[in-house]
């Protein structure tokens, strides 16, 4: 894979490049099934002798096209691409931990994110330690475990927008052993690449900005190819030990630094069978190809936005790391010089009802479950997303009952300041 393009191309010519007389657009290939002339090559295929495609749950040459351009944007070695962000995130986690094992995670996360880990993974027999990803080292290293099988966190929180220092998620995550698996959603690798800060695992829910026109859920799981799973041999026996359902192959051995996309792929694909249509494959990868001039847009519109209402004596609180008063500034300078995402949060002067009534006055900004659109799009997280959290784990997530959700789209911001002016004088 060539990684030396710069993004922008990646964007547009990454992972399909037509031959002589070939569609110059990507295809859709609207196809189960692939033909083969022997019984013994299609043998061959079912055995990982022999590459090739033959049933769209394990390949499909469309969905391959995005997840190589996915994978050369985040400069790893393979993707894979989802149905849904939460089934990236579910695989990403299964695939290395199982029945026994632990997570470490920050709790900062996508409420979507938080209830699988801690509701229907716990079901599975998976343990999970929430932590705070602002604590010290000294404290984040209390809560690994002996079966600690990996760290997650989320490169710019949803909806919270705390910045991840990933460097520091990277060291605790290798001197204990286990990969840092990072959902870099919000940031998209137009705005932050982690694993060239550390990272070894990267998911996304493309169904945000990588889509970006609201069309297509869905999602990918990309591998850095830099962990080393042998050195941590007894952590992780689904990589280094013989997989039955293969005739006993050892993932780390046949396919070196593409083993953990691959197990993912070749078993919990094919057991589990989360697939990305091809046609959302094919509506994702429209979305890839503007991604990198959507992203600087929405970040310069939300850093207008977020200016207008630090600025307005009816607004109490603005979260936006792109404010010099944001806590977040420095990391945010470090790990996105170019800017984090565009959404924001705010609350506003009497709390709840008034932040309720203020959304309810919009009209250009479409009160949404969306996030990441181009659309501007907004969203009061305690009365929608994370609506089955208790007060008590709004907080832990870092979700305060007042919290708006404003996700400024690639609109004229003019405009979309407008908007919130009339809306909070009405
Ligand atoms: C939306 C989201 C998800 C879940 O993605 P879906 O595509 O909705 O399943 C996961 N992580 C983050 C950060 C998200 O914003």
């Amino acid at each position: 894979m060539e990684n030396k393009r710069n993004l922008g191309t990646i964007c547009i010519q990454g992972g399909y490049t037509p031959k002589k007389g070939e569609a110059r657009v990507l295809p859709i290939y609207q196809s189960t099934t692939f033909k083969y002339d022997t019984s013994e090559q299609m043998g061959k295929l079912f055995d990982l002798e022999d590459t090739g495609y033959f049933y769209t749950r394990l390949q499909n040459p469309t969905n391959d096209a995005v997840a190589a351009k996915i994978a050369e944007l985040e400069g790893g070695v393979g993707a894979m691409l989802t149905s849904s962000g939460q089934a990236a995130n579910f695989y990403a986690i299964f695939n290395i931990c199982e029945q026994g094992g632990h997570v470490v995670a920050s709790a900062p996360i996508y409420g979507g994110t938080f209830n699988l880990f801690n509701v229907t993974l716990r079901k599975l027999g998976l343990d999970f330690t929430f932590v705070d990803p602002d604590a010290s080292e000294e404290e984040l290293a209390k809560a690994f475990k002996p079966n600690t099988k990996a760290v997650f966190a989320e490169t710019v929180s949803n909806p919270s927008l705390v910045v991840l220092d990933i460097e520091k998620f990277a060291r605790l995550a290798h001197s204990h052993g286990v990969p840092l698996v990072i959902d870099n959603t919000f940031a998209t690798p137009i705005n932050c690449r982690p694993f060239e800060w550390g990272a070894d695992i990267v998911t996304h829910s493309t169904t945000k900005y990588m889509d970006g026109h609201a069309m297509a859920v869905g999602g990918c799981i990309v591998d850095s190819g830099n962990f080393d799973w042998e050195a941590n041999k007894e952590k992780f026996p689904g990589l280094t030990e013989p997989d039955d359902s293969y005739h006993g192959i050892v993932y780390t051995e046949k396919f070196g630094k593409l083993a953990y996309i691959t197990k993912a792929t070749v078993q919990l694909m094919r057991d589990l069978g989360s697939i990305q249509s091809p046609q959302n494959a094919f509506l994702t990868n429209v979305g890839l190809e503007t991604l990198h001039l959507r992203m600087k847009r929405h970040c310069e519109n939300a850093q207008k936005v977020a200016e207008y209402l630090e600025n307005n004596d009816k607004v109490a609180w603005v979260n936006y790391s792109g404010l010099k008063s944001n806590k977040y500034h420095e990391l945010a300078k470090k790990y996105m010089p170019n800017g984090t995402c565009g959404v924001i949060s705010f609350g506003l002067k009497g709390g709840r009802d008034e932040s309720i009534r203020f959304m309810d006055n919009l009209k250009l900004a479409a009160i949404v479950t969306h996030v990441a659109d181009s659309r501007t799009s907004v969203l009061h997280p305690a009365s929608h997303t994370h609506r089955q959290l208790t007060e008590e784990q709004l907080i832990e997530a870092g979700v305060q009952p007042d919290l708006i959700r404003f996700s400024v789209g690639i609109e004229d911001a003019e405009d979309i300041i407008a908007d919130i002016e009339q809306a909070l004088n009405a």
